[in-house]
């Protein structure tokens, strides 16, 4: 059986090298044409129009989102699906290299599809968009988009290779005060100081931050402060963003950011209005042994990884998948360590020599871990068993 699997996998990875430059173009004609979250029509059409010429089965604009895709390629279980991003961002393109994300998605598709004659079971590509800005994959979690799965994956291009990816649980809010204008000067004592109010709260947000756990993050900004010196401000606003390494503490300290912003409305008598988005990240919860079973797939091709217990982190809409599927979100290197995410100078990595050798490896390992799953009842069942233990 060992050796049989070995043989599959070879199928897939020869597979997807058969399509390299018709993956690398893919990659770079999304890298040429960046849109923003919801509004990645071309992407969306190329990729699924791609799998739909490799045999696969397209369902376009699927949870009310006109840029999500499903494409089906086999029947039944075991379900692998492998997610595609395709968003960039506002002003650096794709720098956070999604064009990367899409097409090694689409092409570990082609890949493990080339070999479900002798596996059985399903490989899906779930067309996931607007992870920038919406989290797009926390709205199809909730429409039902990842039920069913026996695993998620999606390779994120980075610095380095890398399997254990942890990603904060994060929470939006928006604030406002309304208090009364009044002149500044002449009548101070007839208004209510919005402004204040949210300086106010700004400060206390401050001093909590001395007494949360190091891996917590709040952080935000004033988008409304006033119109003019001479009027007390009537009205203010603010967005503020709150993330923790797991869903109980994120819940806590949502309850004292709003304490803090209360305190402004108490000292100030302006009124608080607030509301979190209803698309909260959940904290990405990898899944060790399929994240195991990957890493010795790299290391096949080559890419030894280093997992770091790195203490910078953001945030992903892969944690609401990792809640429902056993799920792995990692890295492949295709820039060197000092050039981080969300910067020109990796927008132009993903475009880069570095950035196909990455595509094409993250879409082999996929495909070779998802044959792993698909040939493996252990494997599946020890997936399963941390799945149900994580809490
Ligand atoms: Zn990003
Ligand atoms: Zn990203």
């Amino acid at each position: 059986m060992a050796i049989d699997r070995e043989r599959l996998k070879a199928q897939a990875a020869a597979e997807i090298e058969a399509h390299r430059q018709e993956l690398i173009d893919l990659s770079l004609r999304i890298h040429g044409n960046p849109e923003l979250g919801l509004k990645e029509t071309m992407a969306s059409a190329w990729l699924s129009e791609y799998l739909e010429k490799h045999g696969f089965q397209v369902e376009r604009g699927i949870c009310g989102l006109p840029t999500a895709f499903r494409a089906t390629a086999g029947e039944g279980a075991p379900r692998i699906a492998f997610l595609a991003e395709y968003d960039a961002l506002p002003g650096v393109g794709h720098a956070c290299g999604h064009n990367i994300i899409g097409v090694s998605a689409v092409a570990a598709g082609l890949g493990a599809r080339a070999v479900l004659d002798s596996t059985g079971g399903s490989a899906i590509v779930v067309g996931t968009p607007a992870e920038e800005m919406v989290g797009g994959k926390v709205i199809m979690a909730r429409e039902g988009a990842f039920t069913g799965l026996d695993a998620a994956m999606l390779s994120h291009p980075g610095s380095r290779d890398a399997v254990h990816a942890r990603a904060l649980a994060c929470a939006y809010l928006e604030a406002e005060y309304f208090g009364r204008e009044a002149h500044a000067a002449a009548r101070p004592e007839a208004g209510v100081n919005a402004l204040d109010a949210l300086i106010l709260a700004y400060n206390a947000i401050g001093a909590l931050r001395q007494h949360i756990r190091d891996s917590a993050r709040i952080h935000g900004v004033i988008t409304d402060g006033g119109k003019a010196a001479n009027v007390v401000p009537d009205h203010s606003a603010a967005g503020f963003m709150v993330r923790a390494e797991d869903d109980d503490y994120l819940e806590e300290l949502k309850a004292k950011v709003i304490a803090c912003f209360e305190a402004g409305a108490q000292a100030s008598g302006a009124r608080l209005e607030y509301r979190w988005s209803e698309n909260q990240f959940a904290a990405m919860r990898t899944n060790a042994p399929l994240a195991e079973a990957h890493r010795s797939n790299l290391a096949t091709l080559g890419r030894q990884t280093r997992d770091q217990p790195s203490r910078s982190m953001g945030s992903t809409d892969m944690g609401n998948v990792s809640a429902l599927v056993p799920a792995i979100h990692p890295t492949i290197a295709v820039a060197p360590p000092e050039v981080g995410i969300h910067s020109r100078e990796f927008a132009a990595c993903a475009a880069s020599e570095e950035g196909h050798r990455g595509l094409l490896d993250a879409a082999k390992a996929m495909a070779m871990t998802a044959i792993d799953v698909l040939t493996d009842p252990d494997l599946r069942r020890r997936m399963q068993e941390e799945f149900l233990a994580s809490p």
